[in-house]
This record gives C-alpha cells, structure tokens and sequence, in this order.
C-alpha cells in the first residue's frame, strides 16, 4: 500500500531522510523507533506530503504522491494522521470535529456522517463526550477524539507520530487499547512511538532509524531479542 523508493529529504544542510526504503502492505503494522532526530516524524510526514521528498520516490496505493490539488486533498484524506498534540479545533464540539472532514471537505450528508461519526466515537469508547468541548476533554478522551476524526474520512492507512507522548501515564492505555483493536480490525498502521509494550504485541514489524537511515527490520520478537546493529542494540539498552 505504502511504498518509498530510495527517498531523500535535506533540510539545508541536514540530510534528515537518507535512501530509505520501505514498503508497508495492506493491513500490516509497522512500529518507527530510533533516537530523538532521526528522521521518524519526517518519514511520516513526507508519507502524506506535508514534507515534500528531495529525490526517490512514493507511492501510495500504486500511484505517486500527487503534489497539488484535489489529488492531494484525497490523499491527505486516505493517510490519516495522528499527533502528540491532538490538533482538535477547540471552538467545536467532539461531535462537530469528527464531523467536519466527510461534511466540507467530501461533501457528504451531515445526516450521514453523523451516523457514521457516533459509531466511532463508540468505537473510540467516548460517545459520551460526543457535545463536549476538547477542553473539557481529558488527554486521552481528546486523544481518542482525534483518531476518532481520522477515521471519519475512512482512510486506508493510519501514521501515528508518538500519539501517547504527550499524555499522563494513566491515559497512555486507553489510547493503546484503541490502537490495538484498530490494527486487530486490519488497518494498516505506521506508529512512531516509545511504547515498547505496543511495539511487542501489535506490531507486525519494528522498524529502527537512526540518523535518517533504516538502520534494520524485522519482526518485534526477533528485534528485541536479537537486534543485529549495535546503533539499535545501543538504543534497546538505553530504553528497556
Ligand atoms: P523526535 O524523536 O525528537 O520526534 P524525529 O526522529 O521525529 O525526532 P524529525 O522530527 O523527523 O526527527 O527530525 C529530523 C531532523 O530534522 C532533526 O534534526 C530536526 O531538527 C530536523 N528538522 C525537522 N523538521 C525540520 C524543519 N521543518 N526545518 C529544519 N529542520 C527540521
Ligand atoms: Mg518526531
């Protein structure tokens, strides 16, 4: 579904994305982990353009990223985007937020989208907060909100960059656990993320970066009993 091809990114003189190469299937699960700076957020951003790449190539379900225009519209609605700050438009209700993607963007009926939208604020396990303001929401309640909001645009392919970060401990399961059923459900996930807990049981791969290379990969068992590079053995040290 999610194919990079030789893929370079420079910010000035930084080379923050070097050859990559990464190929993620339909209904696969791939966990990002490396060190602070490596590139992980790039390599996600530049998946549905909000980085333009340098050279190499991307496609996304067979085709090159468009670079303009109503095709991007589509693919930015395709890749949904998930971040450490929840990104909730504060003057709109839960409800109005899931909402507002399928209703001005896609032009769908909000009779429709409702609907649609108080599944997956069930789903997300906070139909209760449904007329709420993000405000009076808990970290992980608006955190779920916002997946919630992806999901809305029906989207083949879920990015997660760190998206338990910035809450408090206690939260940090509640949004797990809506991340795990999601890719039990067959969505194809890239997850940027220190959890390592999630990596094990969810991922069918990890992925480690370090300095803008993918350094190695391979399934989470395998990596974390075995990692090959001594970057990524230097990292697991560091962090389990
Ligand atoms: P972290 O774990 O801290 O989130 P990361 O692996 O996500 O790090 P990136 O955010 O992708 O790393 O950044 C890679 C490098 O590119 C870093 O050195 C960062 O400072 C730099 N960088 C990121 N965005 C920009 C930007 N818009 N302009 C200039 N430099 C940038
Ligand atoms: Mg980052």
């Amino acid at each position: 579904l999610i194919v990079m091809d030789r893929v370079n990114k420079h910010f000035g003189s930084l080379h923050v994305l070097r050859d990559v190469d990464l190929t993620v299937d339909r209904g696969e699960v791939v966990v990002v982990i490396g060190p602070s700076g490596s590139g992980k957020s790039t390599l996600c951003r530049s998946i549905n353009r909000l980085e333009p790449i340098d050279s190499g190539e991307i496609r996304f379900d067979g085709q090159p990223l468009p670079a303009e225009g109503r095709a991007l519209a589509r693919l930015r609605s395709e890749v949904g985007m998930v971040f450490q700050s929840f990104n909730l438009f504060a003057h709109r209700t839960v409800l109005e937020n899931v909402m507002l993607g399928p209703v001005k963007v896609r032009k769908e009926k909000p009779a429709a989208v409702r609907e649609r939208a108080l599944a997956l604020l069930e789903r997300v396990g906070i139909a209760n907060q449904a007329d709420k303001y993000p405000a009076q929401l808990s970290g992980g309640q608006q955190q779920r909100a916002a997946i919630a909001r992806a999901l809305a645009m029906q989207p083949k392919a879920m990015l997660f960059d760190e998206p338990t970060s910035a809450l408090d401990p206690e939260m940090v399961g509640e949004v797990l656990d809506v991340m795990t059923s999601l890719a039990a459900d067959g969505m194809t996930m890239i997850v940027v993320t220190h959890e390592m807990g999630f990596a094990r049981h969810a991922a069918n791969r990890v992925v480690f970066m370090a300095d803008g290379q993918l350094v190695e990969q391979a399934p989470p068992a395998e990596f974390f009993t075995n990692p090959r590079s001594d970057r990524a053995k230097d990292f697991l040290s560091k962090i389990l």
